[in-house]
């Protein structure tokens, strides 16, 4: 089990970057702001319709395992979209994906244990490790690589790695909206075969949130014989625009399932009864609007990427998933100077460093196009100005 650790956290930079931004804003100042990943769109109104009639019920508290109907949704579009098959007792709601990744690394994680965490990562990941007091190892990617960690360097990190316990993989990834695919993770896999006591975090949270037609890759159904040491990850924060409902879930092997429900039985016990039966809601209801929705983001990311490929001093992929672009700021080091200047020039950004990608920059495109369009513009401008 875990040990305590007297590691102070620092706020999520993404989350003081905004914080910035909100305050220059009520000073006056006109800022447009691609610092935060939350969908731009409400919650479906069959979500909000099934929110409403549950308020007539009575809201008691729930097992800290979430509710056996939502467990049951839960596993039933596990099956139709990613062909995975899990029990009752292999799934564990939480308040959000963040909470059920941070249970598990309480629950597995003791000092002197390192986590790999392939880069550019979610800025929570490594802070949460360390206060587990263990310690991250991060696998930098390039963009010639697609932001994806191979094989060959998974396997060297792997073979110096001291006490490994965990491998994190997201895909689609925040920021680099990469994907993996069959072969890539079938390689990831064939690794991972010869470290038996490395368990595998797949935050798989922007799964529906895609502009290809290629199926999902997921290791738990790439790699079955690996299911044992997979924690899936997934929630209805970005797919169903429902951040504030904070409803996430973990499905993995039985034992990691009940030590993550005992953290979370001791903390806040539960989600909200409220957003649990929302969440059926989300789960069963129909699913044009995801369709609907993916296309508006590929028109926004596309109508950026023009802007922006148009710019000399930057490079920047195209994402396959998620809603951000890492564009590479030529010859520029210091990311978070540039991200505050750019503030002076009315557009919020998240310095690249905050995912482990110094010289880059992260945007948004959870905002509407014309925003979105406005935001590019002065930051291509701006840069114009400094070279
Ligand atoms: N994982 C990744 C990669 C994310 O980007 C986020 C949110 O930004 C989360 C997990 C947490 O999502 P939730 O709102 O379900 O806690």
């Amino acid at each position: 089990m875990h040990s305590n650790s007297n590691y102070q956290a620092p706020q999520s930079p993404i989350l003081l970057m905004a914080r910035r931004a909100a305050e220059l804003r009520a000073a006056g100042q006109d800022i447009v702001d691609l610092t935060l990943g939350e969908p731009d769109f409400d919650a479906p109104e069959y979500v909000l319709e099934a929110a409403r009639n549950a308020l007539q019920e009575r809201l008691g508290y729930t097992p800290a395992n979430g509710l056996p109907a939502l467990r049951l949704a839960i596993r039933r579009r596990l099956e139709i979209d990613r062909g995975l098959h899990y029990l009752d007792d292999q799934i564990a709601v939480g308040c959000g994906a963040k909470q059920i990744i941070f249970n598990a690394f309480t629950a597995t994680l003791q000092a002197g244990d390192g986590v790999l965490v392939p880069a550019p990562y979610w800025a929570s990941y490594p802070d949460m490790i360390r206060m587990c007091g263990a310690s991250p190892i991060i696998l930098p990617t390039t963009s010639a690589e697609g932001f994806r960690v191979t094989a060959e360097h998974l396997s060297s990190a792997l073979r110096s790695a001291k006490s490994p316990r965990w491998l994190v993989l997201n895909a689609p990834g925040n920021p680099s909206g990469a994907l993996y695919s069959e072969r890539e993770l079938e390689a990831l896999a064939l690794v991972l075969r010869d470290y038996p006591g490395v368990m595998i975090l797949s935050d798989d949270i922007y799964a529906e949130v895609r502009y290809t037609d290629k199926p999902y890759a997921t290791l738990a159904a790439v790699a079955p014989d690996l299911s044992e040491r997979i924690l899936l990850v997934d929630g209805v924060s970005k797919a169903y625009a429902m951040t504030g409902w904070r409803v996430g879930w973990g499905c993995g092997p039985r034992e990691l399932i009940a030590a993550i429900t005992s953290v979370q039985s001791q903390n806040c016990t539960q989600t909200s009864t409220l957003s649990q039966l929302a969440t059926i809601a989300a789960l069963d209801g129909p699913r044009d609007f995801l369709r609907e929705r993916n296309e508006i983001y590929r028109q926004r990311r596309d109508a950026a990427l023009e802007i922006l490929r148009a710019c000399t001093l930057l490079e920047v992929s195209c994402p396959e998933g998620a809603f951000y672009l890492l564009p590479r700021i030529r010859g520029i080091k210091d990311d978070q100077a540039l991200a505050l200047d750019l503030l002076k020039a009315g557009v919020a950004t998240v310095p690249g460093s905050a995912f482990g990608m110094s010289g880059h920059l992260r945007l948004s495109f959870a905002t509407e196009q014309a925003n979105l369009v406005e935001g590019c513009r002065r930051l291509v401008t701006a840069l114009g100005y400094a070279q």
